[in-house]
């Protein structure tokens, strides 16, 4: 009996994490897709939080650059300068911790990355050809990512790689070889500022994209407050 939660991109988002395990209730394994930091205003509790409920967790993108000081000229400026603040925020063992985050991990037949496996920490999947090159380098038979902070499911069949429907509440079948990425907990940039996350269901064999709805105007608060640069804040009122 295994009721497995997605999530990815929490990007230190405290107040969308507690309504997203608020909304998930129990479950066996939380495994996440990397950047759990950078962006938002508690980085540091996020990860605590993840860590009490034993999560599973690759590294992202800003997970490195936080926990390294490495890479930020590849960043733009609003993400350097939020990742150079989280660096200062963060305890010598929190920034370590970040550092040796493992790029894949595989659990009960799916690998897990940020990116993708051509590019674990970098690489953006928005069409199928990117997500067949993914799932032609998995040696399990499915796959989990994040990055794009958009939900999407694609379905491998023979050689064949398509974008799937994904809709939040409508559960799609483990059938052929999938790619799932549950969306953005924390900086959604699909459109609907909802946190998104996803719950995998290995008995009844089936995925479903989920949404929560949390206080934006709280997070967008201590973003401020806590002196980030405030374009992080107002674009999370509309979920891009
Ligand atoms: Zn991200």
């Amino acid at each position: 009996m295994s009721r497995i939660a997605l999530l990815s991109d929490v990007h230190g988002n405290l107040v969308a994490l507690e309504a997203v395990l608020a909304a998930i209730g129990r479950a066996d394994a939380f495994w996440v897709m990397g950047d759990t930091v950078g962006y938002g205003p508690d980085p540091s509790d996020v990860l605590a939080r993840l860590t009490e409920k034993r999560a599973r967790i690759v590294a992202g993108n800003h997970d490195l650059a936080v926990g390294t000081g490495q890479g930020l000229e590849v960043f733009n400026a609003h993400a350097a300068e939020a990742a150079r603040i989280h660096r200062g925020w963060l305890s010598a063992a929190e920034r370590d911790g970040l550092a040796a985050l493992p790029l894949t991990l595989e659990a009960d037949g799916f690998t897990l990355c940020h990116g993708s496996l051509r590019d674990p920490v970098w690489e953006y999947v928005f069409t199928g050809r990117q997500a067949q090159a993914t799932l032609q380098l998995a040696t399990t038979q499915h796959c989990c990512n994040g990055h794009t902070h958009v939900p999407a499911l694609y379905r491998m069949d023979g050689d064949r790689v398509a974008a799937t429907p994904f809709l939040a509440d409508r559960p799609v079948p483990l059938e052929g070889r999938l790619l799932v990425n549950p969306g953005s907990v924390g900086q959604p940039r699909d459109g609907d500022p909802r946190a998104a996350y996803a719950i995998l269901d290995t008995d009844g064999g089936t995925i479903t994209l989920a949404r929560a709805r949390y206080e934006v105007e709280e997070t967008q608060r201590r973003i401020r407050a806590r002196g980030l640069p405030g374009i992080l804040a107002d674009r999370l009122a509309v979920g891009l």
